[in-house]
């Protein structure tokens, strides 16, 4: 018995790339679809999700876990604290993710934006929620062209409360993220949340409420900046989602048991299928196109039609443009190494400058009049010693002058801080000569542990002397 595949005409003909539901109707209705891409993405998006809402809930040494304090300066990420003095690691950090994605869009194109991106996960959560709530992609066509009723309105209100109640959650969480989360909870929770606090939570519900349900892949192709510049990243070798023509054409329907040869055809049965999972609504036959994101969904798809028809898998594939023309993809080529070193090379660099990160921190200020004539006749200069403990237990520190023969340093020379303390210490330093050597010169003044003085930090200053008297 002779099986065609079933296709569904429920797009607009007039408008291909669009899959709509009446004229005037600009979504993009996405069929749901399963394989190993859509796998690998779902599980690489739950592992963001978890990540992104479980880990504002954990807690060390009895505060939270992950805290951007803004009101403090501090950045705690579980057991270390960085202050804006380590800023420099962070710039480290964007540069290396910088790096990585430039390494990987080289590699393999768009994987970023297909598996990782959170725009593209978002969009794949409220995607669902459209198939949980308004039914599979035909279903949801024939709401959307439906008049108004009690029907369409409840499957509406759901998914709109779906979408809701997670970019509330989402916003919330972000917000957490800067503010404890357990007491903003219990704020939002009982109505009292303060202005500003209610203002973010409010501004990133409202960014992934419309991001993510209403404007999609607009955000992609014409707000993202990286779909821009990635294409200048292609070379011949990089693995890009594509169709192969060359196997595919003549496209046309056929019976299952007909030889496509025999009847002058490909391997493309023109099912459609490819375009109607494509959340961007494009057909990957009409080559590489900036709306592509590399979600693989048209691999999925066009496989199972594949399998369907007794046909080799790889119609659609992850292939380069040399492999497309018969010859072969170069893994190993010089922009990828470049990358690549570049990447190894700063991780290895940010690794050591973690390691060695002073964990006391030292700034000098010096007072804004000049000098002064103590009783004794000698000069004097007055400093403001700002010292930080960066560590979670209290220190014992010692002040001292690196080099400070003919000088006295007048003050404090041991001081305790809890963790995180910062402490702004007067200090003033006599010159013990009558006759100074010169008018300004550097002094050095260094802070270290008591008891592992080998842990220290250490800031220059100047001293003004009158060299006439
Ligand atoms: S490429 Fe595959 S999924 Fe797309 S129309 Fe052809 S056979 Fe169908
Ligand atoms: S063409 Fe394929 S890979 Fe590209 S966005 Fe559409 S479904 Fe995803």
């Amino acid at each position: 018995m002779s099986e065609r595949i079933p296709t569904v005409e429920t797009f607009e003909p007039s408008h291909p790339k669009k899959v709509k539901a009446k004229p005037g109707d600009n979504l993009i209705h996405t069929r749901s679809f399963t394989g190993l891409f859509r796998t690998l993405r779902l599980s690489g998006a739950a592992v963001l999700f978890l990540a992104f809402f479980g880990t504002v809930w954990l807690n060390w040494s009895e505060r939270q876990a992950v805290l951007w304090d803004l009101a403090e300066s501090k950045f705690h990420i579980f057991g270390a604290t960085f202050w804006p003095q380590d800023f420099i690691l962070l710039s480290a950090l964007l540069i290396i993710c910088a790096f990585g994605l430039f390494a990987i869009t080289v590699f393999a194109g768009r994987v970023w934006c297909g598996y990782t991106c959170p725009q593209s996960s978002f969009t794949w959560l409220f995607m669902w929620c459209e198939k949980v709530t308004e039914g599979e992609r035909n279903q949801r066509i024939k709401l959307q062209a439906a008049p108004w009723s009690l029907n369409k309105l409840a499957r509406r209100s759901a998914k709109h409360g779906l979408w809701l109640g997670i970019s509330v959650l989402t916003g919330l969480t972000f917000v957490g993220y800067f503010t404890p989360i357990r007491p903003l909870a219990v704020e939002l929770l009982t109505w009292q949340m303060g202005g500003v606090s209610l203002f973010w939570v409010l501004f990133f519900t409202a960014a992934t409420y419309l991001n993510a349900g209403w404007l999609r892949e607009a955000v992609c192709m014409h707000m993202c900046p990286y779909a821009r510049f990635q294409s200048v990243m292609f070379d011949k070798d990089t693995l890009t989602i594509s169709y192969d023509a060359a196997r595919g054409e003549q496209r046309g329907p056929r019976k299952r048991e007909v030889q496509p040869a025999h009847v002058g055809l490909g391997d493309c049965i023109d099912c459609q299928l490819c375009v109607q999972v494509c959340p961007t609504g494009i057909d990957i036959r009409d080559g590489l196109q900036m709306e592509c994101i590399g979600c693989a969904a048209c691999i999925d798809a066009c496989d199972s039609i594949m399998d369907k028809m007794g046909y080799a898998r790889g119609l659609v594939s992850y292939t380069s443009e040399h492999q497309l023309q018969g010859g072969k993809t170069h893994l190993l080529r010089p922009r990828l190494i470049g990358y690549s070193a570049v990447l190894l090379v700063m991780i290895a660099a940010l690794g050591v400058a973690l390691v060695e990160r002073p964990m006391v921190s030292l700034d000098v200020t010096k007072d804004r009049g000049l000098f002064r004539e103590n009783s004794q006749g000698l000069i004097e200069n007055i400093y403001s010693l700002k010292v930080i403990n960066k560590t979670q237990q209290r220190q014992d520190y010692r002040l001292e002058l690196v080099d400070g023969d003919g000088f006295q340093l007048q003050g404090p020379t041991v001081i305790s801080l809890a963790p995180g303390e910062i402490s702004d210490v007067p200090m003033s330093v006599t010159l013990l000569a009558e006759t100074p050597a010169s008018s300004s010169q550097t002094i050095r003044f260094k802070v270290s542990e008591v008891d592992e003085p080998w842990i220290f930090s250490a800031a220059d200053s100047r001293f003004v002397a009158p060299l006439n008297r």
